[in-house]
């Protein structure tokens, strides 16, 4: 593998797991310091603080097994004054601050008539509030250090929606937004802002279906190709975007998806004949 990413250093929001933990090993492989934000266990039952903390050493191991640096740094991302810390905690630490990978994302299902309002203000505070608190972070040190790159993980839900979903929905129909919207006025600064728009992706947001074979296949009937998508296959895509192979590319979503927003029920003809 070549060292793409060698010298420089990547944030990535909850990057102790699922798409952000590929994505964090896959830099690190590719010569990247990483910075693994995870929120931490502290409002979280017992067992679930063992698996996330399980998650975290696994994500770190796997990075230094990749030959890098990987620094652990707790943050809440819908929190201003965490986000703030973390930055300046991953700058003081690395000395440097390259890239970063807005991945931390949630989802509630609810019909939209009995949605807790407070559940839809979670899920937008850490989908697009966090994503702009880190991306306005990381913007301010890339000014001064001549430049960088964002990544903001969206979803196929950016354009496809998603009923009973309103929060993630609306949350990643922002992040199109958030990424067009800062890749223009940073363009002329250094500053590239992308998206990656990942498919049906086997992590554990998608626990209720991915080890279930029947509701796994329900799930894989729906997409073009098929199956669900890997971490990795996600992981690679964000390299990209990420890489200096990309440096003319700004504000752009790469959709990830197997062809799911290819409007899959077309694919038969059903009208016109
Ligand atoms: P995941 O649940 O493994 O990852 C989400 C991560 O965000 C977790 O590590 C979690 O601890 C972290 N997180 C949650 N709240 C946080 C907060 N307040 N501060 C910091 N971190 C926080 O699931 P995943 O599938 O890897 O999801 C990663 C991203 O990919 C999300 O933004 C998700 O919306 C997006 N995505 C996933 C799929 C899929 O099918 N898996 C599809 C499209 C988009």
């Amino acid at each position: 593998m070549s060292g793409r990413f060698d010298g420089r250093v990547v944030l990535v929001t909850g990057g102790s797991s699922g798409i952000g933990q590929a994505i964090a090993v896959r830099l690190a492989r590719e010569g990247a310091r990483v910075a693994v934000n995870h929120v931490g266990p502290a409002e979280s039952a017992r067992e679930t603080a063992d698996l996330v903390e399980q998650a975290v050493r696994e994500c770190v191991d796997a990075v230094r097994a990749a030959g890098s640096e990987a620094l652990l740094v707790r943050a809440d991302v819908s929190d201003a004054a965490q986000v703030a810390a973390m930055t300046a905690r991953v700058v003081e630490h690395f000395g440097r601050l390259d890239a970063l990978v807005n991945n931390a994302g949630i989802q509630v299902a609810a019909d939209t008539e009995a949605l807790d309002v407070a559940d839809f203000d979670r899920v937008l505070g850490v989908n697009l509030r966090g994503a702009f608190l880190c991306a306005q972070q990381a913007v301010r040190h890339f000014l001064s250090a001549g430049g960088g790159a964002v990544l903001n993980v969206s979803s196929v839900h950016q354009v496809v929606p998603k009923p009973r979903f309103l929060g993630y929905s609306v949350s990643k129909g922002g992040m199109a937004n958030l990424t067009t919207t800062l890749a223009l006025e940073y363009a002329a600064r250094g500053i590239r802002v992308n998206g990656l728009g990942p498919g049906a992706t086997v992590t554990p947001i998608n626990r209720s279906w991915v080890d279930d074979p029947v509701r796994r296949a329900a799930v894989e009937r729906h997409i073009p190709m098929r199956r669900a998508g890997e971490s990795g296959e996600m992981a690679a895509a964000a390299a990209f975007l990420l890489s200096d192979e990309a440096a003319y590319v700004t504000g752009q979503t790469l959709y990830v998806d197997g062809g799911l927003t290819l409007y899959p029920s077309f694919e038969t003809t059903w009208s016109s004949e």
